[in-house]
């Protein structure tokens, strides 16, 4: 049993309506073991992001994460860390519009940086990016 940490991103909770209507098929297909909804301070943003620091959208995006409030879920089940990722589809949404137009993404991102949605890209980032929200050990 795997456990994810899934963030529905700023632009997404623009729209209530989308909020509730991505968070009732997250609860279709997998468990919500833990939910926080937050508002980051730059450097909250900043120490998540710790891995893009010095890219080129570094700036634009703990700008973006800081624009609004986010909801941060732990997502637990078999195999989840690549189940959520299939869901949401890759980076860009308008390429995944394209390629992959039934993932969240394609449906409701809006740009490569406001692309609505994270997830863990590994077991190890699961358990740092969980702990970061969450604490450890309270997510499963
Ligand atoms: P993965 O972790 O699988 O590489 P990801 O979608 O999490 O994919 P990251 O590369 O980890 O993307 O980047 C983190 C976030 O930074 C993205 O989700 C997006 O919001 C923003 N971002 C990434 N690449 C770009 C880019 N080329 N231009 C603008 N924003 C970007
Ligand atoms: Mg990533």
């Amino acid at each position: 049993l795997e456990s994810t940490l899934a963030i529905l991103k700023p632009d997404l909770l623009a729209d209530p309506r989308q909020v509730t209507q991505v968070e009732n098929e997250i609860q279709r297909r997998f468990r919500v073991s833990q939910r926080k909804q937050v508002f980051w301070a730059t450097k909250e943003a900043e120490e998540f992001y710790q891995e893009h620091h010095g890219k080129l959208f570094f700036n634009r995006l703990v700008g973006y994460m800081t624009s609004g409030p986010l909801i941060a879920l732990a997502l637990t089940g078999p195999h989840v860390i690549s189940e959520w990722r299939l869901l949401m589809g890759q980076t860009r949404p308008p390429q995944m519009r394209v390629l992959k137009p039934e993932t969240l993404r394609a449906k409701f991102g809006l740009t490569d940086t406001r692309n609505s949605f994270h997830g863990s890209d590994s077991v190890a980032s699961a358990r740092r990016e969980l702990d970061f929200f969450f604490g450890s050990g309270s997510y499963d």
